[in-house]
């Protein structure tokens, strides 16, 4: 027996060559000359298999894995070390270099092939969405009977952008298409209506307010009788804002703080904490804003009462006080200064 291509007759033949003709043909692995991988320029989806997946990859990582997912590596070698490389990004094509180590019958050899990796950009149908100013829910930011603070617009803006970086990573239309800035408040225009949803209620849970949600039928399939719906989010803050004070069942409260569920307050009669649900809102009587609290001096006390300048009149004031406030002043002193709010004529301590 010897070897049809080099004459040498020690050795067994593999596939009917000598082992040294036979590695000298051998390849470690295959790869295409060229590799396309389609790819939404927008959020670095990849199209594979009729699908849009991992977006948000950098575009290195797409490289990388396209060269990974294109190499078939011979099922004989052994103990084989495969290194990617990138010699180069001309445009959208990659020059990329695959290079491998490996053990065949015992002998380690080792190949080099160039690929160049082409990526084709083709927006993703969700990229194409956000591009046509496609939304689903418009989210209206409203105060009761006031304007929106500078704050308010402010917290709104950042809870927004926020929580729509966070949600895209699951949804791809948490964007916000638009915003529109009105005498009556702001708009906000977002891709999906899941998103426009967890949006407001995010920010009611910061500074408050009603929801209520108006679905418009925008269009209708003729062929399938399905409507296309947008729903517009109202969220309207409430016309108090924290410290303001309120009449909630007869009871004259100072406003502590709110979530998305309640509103806290304290009786300014018993010192007594009340929460008040947000479905109750319209039972709420606004007074006065915090601006309106002064400050005044304690002229004398006791259990039952508190002797105080009033601080607009000077007139000299009783104010019957229970066991709770007076704890609350337990350790102010005669002279000493404190807070106070006229609301209908009547003196209350804060
Ligand atoms: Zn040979
Ligand atoms: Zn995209």
């Amino acid at each position: 027996m010897f070897c049809p291509e080099c004459g040498e007759s020690e050795g067994e033949l593999i596939e009917g060559i000598c082992k040294k003709c036979f590695l000298k043909k051998f390849k470690i692995f295959n790869i295409p000359k060229e590799i396309r991988v389609t790819v939404c320029p927008h959020c670095n989806a990849k199209y594979s298999e009729g699908k849009w997946i991992d977006s948000n990859i950098d575009e290195t990582e797409i490289i990388y894995r396209a060269l990974e997912g294109a190499i078939e590596v011979d099922s004989i070698v052994e103990n084989e070390e495969i290194i990617l490389g990138i010699d180069q990004i001309r445009g959208t094509i990659a020059e990329s270099v695959v290079e491998a180590k490996a053990n065949v019958f015992g002998e380690e050899i080792d190949q080099i092939e160039k690929v160049d990796v082409r990526l084709i950009n083709n927006p993703c149908p969700n990229c194409s969405k956000k591009n046509s100013g496609y939304y689903e829910s418009v989210i209206q930011l409203r105060a009761d009977k006031r304007d929106l603070t500078h704050d308010e617009l402010k917290s709104a803006d950042i809870i927004i952008s926020k929580n729509l970086n966070s949600f895209f990573k699951k949804d791809k239309l948490a964007y916000l298409s638009q915003k529109d800035k009105l005498k009556e408040g702001i708009d906000y225009y977002i891709g999906s209506l899941k998103s426009a949803k967890k949006l407001s209620l995010a920010i009611k849970e910061e500074l408050g307010g009603i929801i209520k949600e108006s679905p418009r039928l925008i269009s209708e399939d003729k062929s399938t009788g399905k409507g296309l719906y947008r729903v517009w989010i109202s969220l309207r803050l409430p016309i108090f804002k924290r410290h303001d004070f309120i009449k909630y069942n007869n009871k004259i409260a100072q406003v502590q703080s709110f979530d998305g569920k309640k509103i806290m307050a304290t009786d300014l009669n018993t010192n007594e904490k009340i929460a008040i649900l947000w479905k109750n809102y319209d039972s709420i009587e606004f007074l006065k804003e915090k601006e309106e609290i002064n400050n005044t001096t304690i002229i004398s006390k006791s259990p039952t009462k508190l002797q105080i300048l009033d601080p607009e009149t000077y007139d000299v004031v009783d104010i019957d006080i229970n066991k709770n406030i007076n704890e609350k002043y337990d350790n102010c002193n005669i002279d000493e200064e404190i807070s106070v709010v006229k609301i209908n004529g009547i003196l209350y301590t804060v």
